[in-house]
């Protein structure tokens, strides 16, 4: 008979049971500790291929972002780290963003020096775009 393991989310032990395959997804399973019936599969460690995605999310977590703001190298390195992981050319200006962060120069330092990161340009840059017409 396979053992399955449990996890009781109510006192948070963990127990085995004995069931059948019959039985399993039939039988009620109720903690022996506390009798709670707020139990839950534990599954075993598996290695899930993550995604880049995934990947990303956690690196985007705030949590580790937490202090970044005034370490400006940390940050640089955590972005650094990020576009390795990602594998992806991040362009010139990430790479001079992460380069002035490393050097530590705070980001609203960089913003200045960079003015096309603020987001808020786009419709500026006379001449520039012509270029192609003539
Ligand atoms: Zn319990």
């Amino acid at each position: 008979m396979p053992t399955y393991d449990f996890r009781c989310l109510n006192c948070r032990r963990s127990f085995d049971v004995y069931l059948s395959y019959q039985e399993y997804g039939e039988k009620k399973i109720v903690c022996p500790y506390c009798e709670s019936e707020q139990v839950t599969r534990k599954i075993g460690r598996i290695r899930v291929a993550r995604s880049e995605d995934s990947h990303l999310e956690n690196l985007a977590d705030p949590s580790n972002l937490d202090g970044l703001e005034d370490d400006p190298r940390a940050l640089g390195r955590m972005m650094r780290k990020m576009s390795s992981e990602v594998g992806e050319e991040m362009g010139p200006e990430f790479d001079e963003v992460v380069g002035r962060l490393e050097a530590g120069q705070s980001p609203e330092e960089i913003e200045k020096h960079i003015p096309d990161l603020g987001g808020e340009g786009g419709e500026g840059s006379p001449g520039g775009m012509m270029e192609d017409d003539f």
